[in-house]
């Protein structure tokens, strides 16, 4: 029986997750080591009484007591905080879900890694912020990174059996997000419910917001480089505002390979849990003759300011993506916290990078998870103070 563990276990990604177990056997097919969550206890019980995972752990301390009363009785134990979390990652499974958002994502990723297995990675900020690591990790400890980001999971497939060596080019497409079509001076007043709203894509409120702001094109992009280790000027986006092809290979001998499917993240979270093998999903089959059409574009600079941002952030390399990940959070929260207008996420995350880029530090290669960690504490300082000194509204 194989064992798998879920981090970010109530989220949209860990929904899916749920889902997919349950629908490939649930607690016949697989037993539970952990599932974490933030701060939705009920969810969290919900779960664990139909998985019975070894641990339950909530990172909000604050919902410790619930938990534990919700749990008694049932053997499963329970735990909070960051740092339980990381403990549950110690604790070996062959398949683990890295479904947790943002840079609190990054170390429970590299605890699970050190017991070999598969990771099977949602969280695009470890790559983001801590690719080269993470990479090096991996292969010290024969362990799998199984890309789970619809696109990457795409490119991973169009890939297999593939030399990388004759990729020319990886293209990721964009659905636009939710102001794709908007006149862009409308795009500063923007507000955050409207940028919650994806055309296609049912996602978390953090992701859901990135794709509209294109930050969400932004770190895949990076993340594309750091996981296959493509040159930057070979990674191209395009606007597809249908999001049914995902990814595109181009090789040199002018051949293209695609991934097409419903935009359900159930593909590229069941293709993560099955492979190497395929098996059924319940996910819609796109009917291609009554789509009629799929279409393409380039993204416009001026309504993307995020993808130009990417470009410089890897160019400079090194602990950029940190910097530039952790402002964005920063960026986004004061956003949804009603701090700043749409447009000036980028302005802000812009003006960080601008500071830190008079500072040595900032092009170094990471060498340890430490440095990834402290560059990150220092661009989330500098992105409160930049929105505390002005007003960005
Ligand atoms: P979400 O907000 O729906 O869920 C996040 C999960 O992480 C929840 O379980 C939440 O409780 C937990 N969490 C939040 N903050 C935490 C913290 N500080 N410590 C521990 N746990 C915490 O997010 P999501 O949309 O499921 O996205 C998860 C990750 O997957 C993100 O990195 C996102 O970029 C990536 N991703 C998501 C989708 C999607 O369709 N939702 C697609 C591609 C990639
Ligand atoms: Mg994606």
């Amino acid at each position: 029986m194989r064992s798998v563990s879920v981090f970010g276990a109530t989220g949209s990604i860990g929904e899916s997750t749920f889902d997919l177990l349950l629908h490939q056997g649930g607690q016949d097919a697989y037993r539970t080591v952990a599932l974490t969550a933030g701060r939705n206890v009920s969810r969290l019980v919900g779960q664990a009484r139909i998985l019975n995972p070894e641990i339950a752990v909530i990172a909000d301390e604050t919902c410790l007591a619930d938990l534990r009363d919700a749990l008694a009785g049932t053997g499963i134990e329970t735990a909070a905080g960051a740092t339980a979390i990381a403990e549950a990652a110690d604790r070996q499974a062959d398949w683990v879900m890295s479904g947790i958002v943002g840079a609190a994502g990054l170390v429970p990723g590299f605890q699970a890694l050190r017991h070999g297995g598969a990771l099977a990675l949602a969280n695009k900020e470890s790559l983001v912020t801590a690719g080269p690591l993470l990479m090096a990790e991996a292969a010290r400890h024969q362990a799998r990174i199984l890309p789970v980001d619809s696109e990457h999971s795409a490119v991973f497939q169009a890939l297999v059996g593939e030399d990388m060596a004759a990729v020319e080019r990886i293209t990721i497409t964009a659905s636009g997000g939710a102001f794709r079509d908007w006149p862009l001076e409308r795009l500063a007043r923007a507000t955050v419910e409207e940028a919650s709203m994806h055309p296609n894509w049912a996602m978390g409120q953090r992701i859901t917001i990135d794709s509209a702001s294109m930050f969400n094109k932004a770190l895949e992009i990076i993340e594309t480089r750091e996981f296959f280790g493509i040159e930057p000027e070979q990674i191209e986006v395009l606007v597809h505002p249908e999001s049914m092809l995902h990814a595109l290979v181009s090789f040199r001998d002018g051949g293209m390979i695609g991934h097409l499917g419903a935009p359900d993240m159930r593909h590229a979270i069941g293709y993560a849990l099955n492979w190497p093998d395929r098996t059924h999903l319940p996910v819609a089959r796109l009917d291609l003759a009554s789509v009629g059409q799929l279409t393409f574009a380039e993204p416009d600079p001026a309504r993307y300011p995020a993808l130009r941002l990417a470009r410089d952030v890897m160019a400079t390399g090194g602990l950029a993506g940190a910097a530039f990940n952790a402002a964005k959070e920063v960026a986004l929260d004061g956003f949804i916290a009603g701090n700043i207008g749409f447009s000036a996420m980028a302005a802000v995350v812009e003006e960080v990078l601008d500071q830190l880029s008079g500072q040595s530090g900032l092009g170094k290669p990471p060498l340890s998870l430490d440095m990834v960690l402290d560059m990150d504490r220092e661009a989330r300082r500098l992105a409160g103070n930049v929105i505390a000194t002005k007003d960005w509204t």
